[in-house]
């Protein structure tokens, strides 16, 4: 508006050839001051883009002014600011952090799982609580938990049946044991546990 009245108070004034020139320079002025006003738009743009973002890679203040200051370098220092920065933003290393210490607790715990419907089992159960697959034998005297291998019980001393005579013989078992379970269904085995 300002620019549009100077225009015409400057044509009022100029008489003849003049005008052209007054009014082509006039215009050149115009968009060279558009052009001034993109470039500390975009300058200044660019310079808040880089704090905002050093906002979220960083956590030290002092690192957040210093990236700031290298990108109010105009255009070179955003550049210079992208080479170096974290690769990662703040939430990004927390939520990561995260992932990771649930993986290692998840391990950490290493809960058994029941080898047919793979729900969470205590070590002490005889049966899994889901699929009632049979998990372990219960001693015969004391009843405890005992684990395939175990020639007695360690609670009461009690020999586990002499069906299972020696470790080969045991191993044996076992290792037959494995598929059978998996393959035969819920109530099969419900039927040979009682
Ligand atoms: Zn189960
Ligand atoms: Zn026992």
């Amino acid at each position: 508006m300002f620019l549009h009245r100077e225009h015409r108070a400057q044509r009022d004034d100029v008489t003849g050839s003049g005008i052209g020139d007054i009014f082509h320079s006039t215009a050149f002025e115009v968009v060279r001051n558009l052009g001034l006003f993109f470039v500390v738009v975009f300058w200044l743009g660019l310079a808040f883009w880089v704090y905002r973002d050093a906002r979220r890679r960083l956590d030290d203040s002092w690192l957040v002014g210093t990236a700031t200051a290298v990108g109010l370098v105009p255009f070179v220092g955003p550049l210079v600011y992208l080479l170096f920065r974290p690769p990662e933003t703040i939430a990004e290393v927390r939520s990561r952090d995260a992932e990771l210490r649930a993986l290692e607790a998840r391990l950490l715990r290493a809960t058994p799982t029941c080898p047919v419907c793979r729900s969470g089992v205590e070590s002490n159960y005889l049966v899994c609580p889901v699929c009632t697959t049979q998990l372990k034998q219960p001693c015969v005297s004391c009843s405890a938990p005992l684990e395939p291998l175990w020639q007695a019980c360690p609670y009461c001393a009690t020999p586990v049946g002499a069906t299972v005579a020696d470790l080969d013989t045991a191993l044996t078992a076992e290792a037959a044991a494995v598929p059978q379970k998996r393959k035969s269904s819920p109530r099969q085995r419900r039927a040979a546990a009682s």
